[in-house]
């Protein structure tokens, strides 16, 4: 008897031979002890029909397992197929998919044991509310399916998550549910909400468990003990056996993407569970991606809609600052943004405030010679942290001291120049003495729990301003905050992507949704450079559907998704010189492809470059990339698989793939 097993490593399956007394033993999703190159390794058995066909298994040598190391499968037959699927799609493979779904303290081969779960002493009260006409509606459409996917779409504050919390609820009681989200620091109150709810059957899967409280909850989930988990990206691949609703939250965020190693997406790959279990999957969201609202207009899939905040609360008035009309601009506030902050703070009200770049500055420059510091391994600009007085990369995470002399021309008159979370900090508490003032970036909340800290404080009204990155602008449900801001709008709008102005529009109109969501009326304001970007004539009326028909009439002309599909490839070098040499043989090679009578052509695939990554160096290794684009995945798929072939005996250089990217740096 023989079977295939996968490891977690960077590899599709082995085939081993199993020994007589553990053949009863066996069966998919088993974990196995088996000799691999001079040692042994834990690896999980995929099946038992091994794949003989593309593999001469009688001319082999095929070792044995030593071991069968569970009596139960560890991962159900589903979440296999759904890891083979994630392999093929995002042409990587199954072992890849496989470290990222199961935790990896199940691959160390020491026998792991279960630790207690604790939870916390304070359980906010269930808040019970009669659902408003466009709530009842949604939920009544979705209790009626069996399957299919739904696109909730309702603005800020409209009740989404109380349409979640039902719709789970109603499933039969033997049926789990899977809630992705996208970000774990903007989903503290959701998870009391569900905790309110569901209590001890709800599950929080996430990168800062300890390793005895996942392989518990892993166990947990797969024993039917648990009827939700509330997780970022991995939790799509929940061991359950019953699955019968995938919530995803905020689908458009590109946090759902992993960018290196296994670039999937968490949303597309619930997509696909729900398809191969046959289950229902609400999308969530107040500003669609053009992808899933283009859907839902064809029909594709079902369209949900929430005009009305609870309790017809008013969305936001927005104001667009025009910053290039400020008269002295010693300071990244407006005059109108402090007198705003300094009145709604006299009111007793709480503002949060957005700067979508961590950091003090980010130019640190000799201003008689225009010295800029770039990273030694990147080609990045540094950015000045005042706190650790250095320079840090934001892509390597290498930093440097900063002297107090230029190192080209000796000059002494070194600036900062532009503004970053923690400058902005330092100006604003100077404008505003007596603040009570919170900054929740990256580098505040490094240590656990601590941006659950800042997120109680803002409840218990213990925060006036909380300033923050794009963390601030989402997800969150404070009442009492009324007024919403962003600093600098143009670092959103000018990302050389094209994608920027929907992330822009998202963005913006996230933000704006924070401010008065309870009783009060709130107020946003913007400040930009170029307040006469289309942007802004869609975010200061709250206008959706505006939006869209003009940016799809762009990405129409253009033929950029959703009018077709993307499929890039990073080549990276060690050596630039390498690099230049080696892109003219890839140039050479795939250059025919291109052409009109070409299979590719035909089947309508583009390729477009190679040209240098618009960050050409990180980590040291100079990248180059092709961009191609189709009318269907599998042909942009194929096509990618060949021109790998042509390129299979090209030295001295890394290949990444990344299907479906939204990043394109
Ligand atoms: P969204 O997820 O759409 O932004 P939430 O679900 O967070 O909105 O709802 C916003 C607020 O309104 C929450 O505090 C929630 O408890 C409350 N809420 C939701 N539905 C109702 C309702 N039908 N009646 C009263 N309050 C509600
Ligand atoms: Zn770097």
């Amino acid at each position: 008897m023989l079977v295939d097993v996968l490891f977690p490593i960077h590899a599709d399956a082995f085939t081993y031979f199993v020994p007589e007394d553990l053949k009863y033993k066996v069966g998919p999703g088993v974990r196995v002890l088996a000799p691999f190159k001079r040692g042994k390794k834990v690896g999980i058995v995929q099946s038992k029909e091994p794949r003989a066909q593309n593999q001469d298994l009688n001319k082999m040598k095929l070792k044995s397992i030593e071991s069968v190391l569970d009596d139960e499968p560890l991962v159900p037959e589903k979440i296999l197929k759904l890891i083979k699927w994630v392999g093929e799609y995002y042409m990587s493979t199954s072992g890849l998919a496989l470290k990222n779904a199961v935790p990896s303290a199940f691959f160390t081969g020491k026998k792991a044991g279960r630790s207690r779960i604790v939870y916390d002493e304070e359980v906010i009260k269930a808040k019970v509310v009669d659902l408003n006409d466009e709530q009842t509606r949604a939920l009544g459409e979705i209790n009626s399916a069996d399957k299919g996917v739904f696109l909730a779409h309702g603005v800020t504050g409209s009740g989404k998550t109380e349409i979640y919390i039902r719709a789970i609820k109603a499933l039969p009681p033997e049926r789990e549910a899977v809630v992705l989200v996208p970000e774990i620091a903007i989903t503290t109150q959701m998870i009391d909400r569900f905790r309110a709810h569901f209590g001890e059957s709800v599950v929080f899967f996430h990168s800062g468990l300890s390793v005895g409280e996942r392989i518990t909850q892993w166990r947990r989930m797969r024993n039917g003990e648990v009827r939700v988990v509330i997780g970022v990206r991995s939790a799509v691949f929940a061991p359950f056996n019953n699955l019968g609703l995938i919530v995803i939250d905020e689908e458009q965020e590109a946090s759902y993407k992993q960018f290196e190693g296994l670039r999937y997406n968490a949303r597309d790959t619930a997509l696909a569970r729900a398809q191969l279990e046959g289950v229902k999957v609400i999308l969530g969201s107040a500003t669609p991606s053009m992808e899933a609202y283009f859907n839902a207009r064809s029909g594709r899939i079902r369209y949900l809609e929430l005009t009305q905040r609870i309790e017809q609360r008013p969305l936001p008035g927005v104001d667009i600052i025009d910053m290039t009309k400020e008269e002295k601009q010693t300071f990244s506030l407006s005059n109108k943004l402090l007198e705003a902050l300094k009145e709604n703070m006299g009111n007793n009200h709480q503002s949060l405030i957005m700067l979508n770049r961590r950091g003090y500055s980010p130019f640190f420059m000799c201003t008689d010679c225009g010295h800029t510091y770039k990273c030694p391994a990147c080609s990045i600009t540094l950015i000045y942290h005042k706190d650790t007085n250095t320079l840090n990369c934001h892509y390597c995470g290498s930093y440097l001291n900063p002297q107090a002399m230029c190192p080209t021309c000796k000059g002494t008159r070194i600036k900062h120049l532009g503004t970053g979370t923690q400058r902005a900090e330092e100006e604003i508490q100077s404008l505003m003495p007596g603040l009570a003032f919170k900054r929740m970036d990256r580098d505040t909340t490094q240590k656990k729990l601590s941006h659950y800290r800042i997120i109680r404080q803002m409840e218990e009204k213990k925060i006036d301003v909380l300033l923050g990155t794009q963390m601030v602008a989402k997800g969150h449900d404070f009442p009492d905050v009324t007024l919403s801001a962003v600093i600098s709008a143009d670092i959103a709008l000018n990302m050389p992507d094209f994608r920027s102005a929907e992330r822009a529009f998202q963005l913006f109109t996230q933000l704006a949704g924070r401010a008065g969501r309870g009783e009060v009326p709130g107020r946003a304001y913007i400040q930009t450079y170029e307040p006469e970007h289309y942007v802004f004539d869609f975010v200061r009326s709250h206008d959706y559907k505006g939006f869209y028909d003009k940016e799809i009439e762009l990405r129409k002309e253009l033929s950029y998704p959703p009018f077709s599909r993307l499929l890039r490839i990073i080549f990276s070098f060690k050596n630039k010189g390498d690099a230049g040499k080696t892109v003219k043989v890839i140039s050479g090679r795939i250059r025919r492809m291109n052409q009109a009578s070409s299979p590719l052509a035909r089947g309508g695939v583009e390729i477009l470059g190679p040209a240098p990554a618009p960050v050409e160096k990180i980590r040291n290794l100079w990248r180059w990339h092709i961009i191609m684009k189709g009318k269907n995945a599998k042909a942009l798929r194929q096509a990618a698989a060949v021109i790998l072939e042509k390129l299979k005996d090209v030295k001295n250089m890394k290949i990444d793939i990344d299907v479906d990217p939204i990043n394109m740096l």
